[in-house]
């Protein structure tokens, strides 16, 4: 079958994708395929390059932008390198909503301006607006990382997928066959989980036979725990990309050790794509220069030290038709230093990432992440699921799922244990459900903070000393 991968994607792929307006994807892809290689120096020529053309562009066509400049006293050349980025606002979801139409300018290079929503879950979602060629490009660059997760050129790859909103009802055959057997791509609803939808995902799996597998990884962790329990073995598999949510160490090994291969943690988001993913060296994940400018930044928006965990801001690179300049994404995350073993002199991020609502906040503004919540206080084998839900910043709410039925023991260990985390006094409550409710993108949260944005701002700044 060696031959007949790169056959598809030599000759099936681009006839397939010039049709649907996606052809240059496979240009973007080859170029990404070299830039990965290049020193740094001329990764950040080039990332500053296209920074400028978007600012220029940003400051003539958006409205938006054209008023910010102005009130800041702003032109194109007050901006010497990267580095002020700093005197421009964070783009915030809520200035996305009220901005919409001021932030557009017009432009849509490689045609008609496509239109989705925000992924954000904690806030309402806004609109965006991307072009066509922002869209080709982030395809070439997905294919990139999908390639360092095993997908040879032309393989397949299965998409064990939880967000209902991907899934398009009952395709005709035509785009089912083109999808599976040319494009090589196949979703499986990994949202459910009772066992015939566990067993159909194992049929699919066993007779698609993909390279690699991209996952959710709160999906697939009871598709690994069915096949433990059958003993069912998976037919060979190059790797696991990891997505949509944090990837904890004990989760990642379990994928190893059930699907027999490397897993590899990707960060991506709606608005603007895949944003880093890990080498096969597994030392953190290369931000992806070549299309975008990550910061992790404090309280006060000025970038922090290697090793910090911040607020990540995002400016995309690509997308011409709507600016995403400094957009708070509203995760949090820190940077790397030193290099790669790989060789690759893409700059990188530490894996550690959570949502900011997957942390909660004490009084004192510590946060704690999700992650120390798992560890410390719902590792227990007497619980099935269990949700934490920060209603103030004195109370907590915990969800725990009836099978099964939490002992009056295991209630009180969870009593105990959140509050030995988050301090004496918090108020917590339980209530016991059949099910944990899924996000709206069908992500399933172990926290979930619902303090309001501006709260989250100030204990931030409690902690900070500010
Ligand atoms: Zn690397």
């Amino acid at each position: 079958m060696s031959w007949y991968g790169p056959l598809l994607k030599g000759f099936v792929w681009p006839p397939l994708l010039r049709r649907e307006g996606r052809a240059s994807a496979l240009v973007h892809e080859a170029r990404f395929r070299e830039s990965q290689y290049w020193p740094r120096q001329k990764l950040l020529d080039d990332q500053w390059e296209k920074l400028r053309t978007l600012l220029v562009l940003a400051s003539k066509h958006s409205s938006y932008y054209r008023r910010v400049f102005e009130e800041r006293g702003l032109t194109p050349s007050s901006f010497k390198s990267p580095a002020d980025l700093v005197l421009l606002p964070r783009l915030t979801r809520a200035t996305i909503f009220a901005e919409q139409d001021s932030l557009k300018t017009g432009l849509h290079p490689g045609g008609d301006v496509m239109k989705f929503a925000t992924g954000g879950t904690t806030v309402r979602a806004a609109t965006l607006y991307r072009d066509q060629e922002s869209y080709n490009i982030k395809l070439g660059l997905s294919f990139r990382h999908e390639a360092w997760a095993g997908r040879r050129p032309g393989g397949r790859m299965l998409l064990y997928w939880p967000a209902s909103m991907d899934f398009i009802e009952d395709p005709p055959w035509r785009t089912r066959f083109k999808d599976r057997f040319l494009l090589g791509e196949r979703i499986v609803q990994g949202g459910l989980q009772t066992p015939e939808s566990l067993r159909h995902g194992f049929e699919v799996l066993a007779a698609y036979r993909p390279d690699m597998l991209k996952v959710f990884p709160n999906s697939l962790s009871p598709f690994a725990d069915y096949f433990e329990a059958q003993g069912l073995e998976a037919p060979p598999i190059r790797g696991i990309l990891s997505t949509g949510e944090p990837l904890y160490p004990e989760t990642r090994a379990r994928f190893e050790r059930v699907f027999d291969c490397p897993v590899f943690d990707l960060y991506a988001s709606r608005e603007v794509g895949h944003s880093s993913c890990e080498c096969e060296a597994h030392e953190g994940r290369h931000i992806a220069m070549e299309t975008s400018i990550l910061e992790f930044v404090g309280p006060d928006d000025q970038g922090l030290p290697a090793g910090e965990r911040g607020d990540i801001l995002v400016t995309d690179l690509t997308n011409m038709a709507f600016p995403l300049i400094r957009y708070e994404i509203g995760d949090r995350g820190f940077a790397l230093e030193g290099s790669c073993s790989c060789g690759r002199e893409l700059a990188r991020m530490g894996s550690a990432v959570g949502r900011s609502a997957d942390e909660v906040f004490l009084a004192s503004g510590r946060a704690i992440t999700g992650h120390a919540f798992g560890r410390h206080v719902l590792n227990r084998d007497d619980v099935g699921e269990i949700q934490v839900i920060q209603r103030s910043v004195g109370s907590f709410h915990l969800l725990i799922t009836d099978d099964p039925p939490p002992s009056p023991e295991a209630i009180e260990g969870l009593i105990a244990g959140t509050r030995k985390l988050a301090g004496k006094q918090v108020e917590v409550s339980i209530e016991v459900v059949s099910e944990i409710p899924r996000e709206r993108s069908g992500k399933k949260r172990y926290v979930k903070c619902e303090l309001s944005p501006e709260e989250i701002t100030r204990l931030r700044s409690v902690a900070a000393g500010l």
